[in-house]
């Protein structure tokens, strides 16, 4: 960029993943040119980094050592505890900044839409996650832990997430930066089994295999997986052709089926081919209600779990529904309600599903493509919407100073998080964490943030 070309003032919403592989990319793009506010609704970083990879995977959350060095660029500020929709409108960015690229991912979840799916005892594993992560707003969920038989709906890396820490022991858990509430609350959890429900069968799992081979790995619980569900169709072992993550899985799977249980505390069962109905209960759920499924092929090669017409009842007074994040509209913004994603073309957003663009708009990560992949495809997925931002026409801000979004701000009673402000949290709750022999202890209340650096 030449450097007699005007400053571009970009804001980036959401400080997840892709927010900062979207703040890394325009200052690589656009070098001095660039200066980007990283804007987060929560006072801390990092996003599904810190609340949604589960504290037994510490190895997946050094990434962020990558997001500190964004966090340390000059040309980059971060803007925590600040709120759009809130603090900010659409408006306010278009008077302030070049273009905004919003990366605030998929924070509901996908309901499954049957009866009794609200009866007390049934979550979604998207809830579960947070709150024993430590975030804010899933500090006070109710988890009736007093239960013998956990199922989770769904056979994703969510659901076996959600498996292993129902499975283990606190001790195993107390080494890690889980939620200290979440560590009390599972110390008094009375599952003995733990139930993974798939609609279609062993083939068509979303697992990543590295994540299902632990789970023949736990110490606390024997892994049981029917002889008769791995029975695998030639229509489903030619559309697995070619795709290595799923054979593995299989294998993995048919491994599992040979393993022999050794008697610990808990059993951890992978079922398929079955589809829930109905959670029956009265006032908290008892059992689920499953269709039995034989799986079709559709006209695009795909295989389509369909009943059969018999069902089976599973005991259960604990149900999670762990199939799939959904993205929420943001005020202002386009939304395409049938994908739960803001429409765009290689990130530049449409003001319709396949309709006109929206200048100066842009978006990353899962509100861009919907929920799929790991933390690295965001990398990528960023990085296509800085190049086509790179070659569009910005819009021309009225103040594009970064001291007018700073009295905007003020005015609105924002109280913003600073990288400086993040940096002596991060040291308070490592510190902590040292002291207890954990990664970290996470701090989940604002006001205990500001006080803890203060
Ligand atoms: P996911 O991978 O999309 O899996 C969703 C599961 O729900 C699928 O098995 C899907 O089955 C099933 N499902 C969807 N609708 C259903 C319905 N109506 N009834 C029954 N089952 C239904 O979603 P996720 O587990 O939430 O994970 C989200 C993303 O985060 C994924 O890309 C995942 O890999 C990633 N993640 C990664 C890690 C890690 O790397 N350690 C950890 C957590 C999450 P069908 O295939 O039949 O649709």
């Amino acid at each position: 960029m030449s450097s007699s070309a005007p400053v571009k003032r970009i804001a980036v919403i959401g400080a997840g993943p892709a927010g900062f592989y979207a703040a890394d990319a325009l200052v690589k793009t656009f070098g001095d040119g660039a200066s980007v506010d990283l804007i987060e609704r929560l006072p801390t970083p990092y996003g599904l980094v810190r609340f949604g990879v589960a504290p037994d995977h510490q190895k997946i959350k050094s990434v962020t050592r990558l997001y500190d060095r964004t966090l340390a660029d000059p040309r980059v500020r971060y803007l925590g505890n600040v709120e759009f929709g809130k603090h900010l409108t659409l408006e306010d960015l278009k008077r302030h900044y070049h273009a905004v690229v919003f990366a605030v991912g998929s924070p509901n979840d996908r309901r499954l839409g049957v009866a009794g799916e609200d009866l007390k005892g049934s979550m979604s594993a998207t809830e579960f996650v947070a709150w024993y992560n430590c975030h804010p707003d899933y500090r006070h969920l109710e988890v009736p832990l007093d239960a013998k038989t956990a199922v989770i709906v769904g056979v994703g890396n969510v659901a076996i997430d959600v498996a292993r820490v129902l499975a283990k022991t606190v001790t195993e858990l107390g080494e890690t930066d889980m939620a200290d509430h979440a560590l009390e609350h599972l110390a008094t959890s009375t599952i003995e089994d733990i139930i993974i429900v798939g609609r279609r069968g062993p083939a068509e799992t979303k697992f990543t295999t590295k994540e299902l081979r632990e789970l023949g790995e736990l110490a606390n619980a024997d892994i049981f997986v029917r002889e008769d569900e791995l029975e695998v169709s030639p229509e489903s072992l030619g559309a697995i052709q070619g795709d290595v993550n799923a054979t593995k899985n299989l294998e993995v799977l048919q491994g599992f089926g040979q393993q022999q249980p050794t008697g610990k505390p808990r059993r951890l069962h992978i079922r398929f081919l079955l589809s829930p109905t109905e959670f029956r209960g009265n006032g908290r759920v008892t059992s689920v209600v499953c269709a039995k499924n034989r799986l079709e092929a559709r006209p695009d090669g795909s295989l389509a779990a369909v009943p059969t017409g018999a069902t089976e009842e599973l005991e259960a007074d604990l149900v999670f529904r762990s199939i799939g994040y959904q993205g929420t509209p943001l005020p202002g913004v386009p939304f395409d309600e049938r994908r739960a994603v803001i429409p765009n073309a290689a990130g530049r957003v449409l003001d319709a599903p396949d309709g006109q663009p929206v200048k100066g708009l842009y978006v990353a990560g899962w509100i861009k493509r919907g929920p799929s992949g790991v933390i690295g495809t965001n990398k990528a997925c960023a990085m296509e919407t800085v190049a086509t931002l790179a070659g569009d026409e910005l819009l021309s801000p009225e103040d594009p100073r970064p001291e007018a979004v700073d009295a905007l701000l003020a005015s609105r009673g924002a109280r913003p998080f600073t990288a400086a402000h993040w940096a002596k949290l991060d040291a308070f709750e490592t510190a902590a964490g040292v002291a207890q022999g954990r990664p970290r202890v996470k701090l989940i209340d604002v006001d205990e943030m500001f006080a803890a650096i203060s």
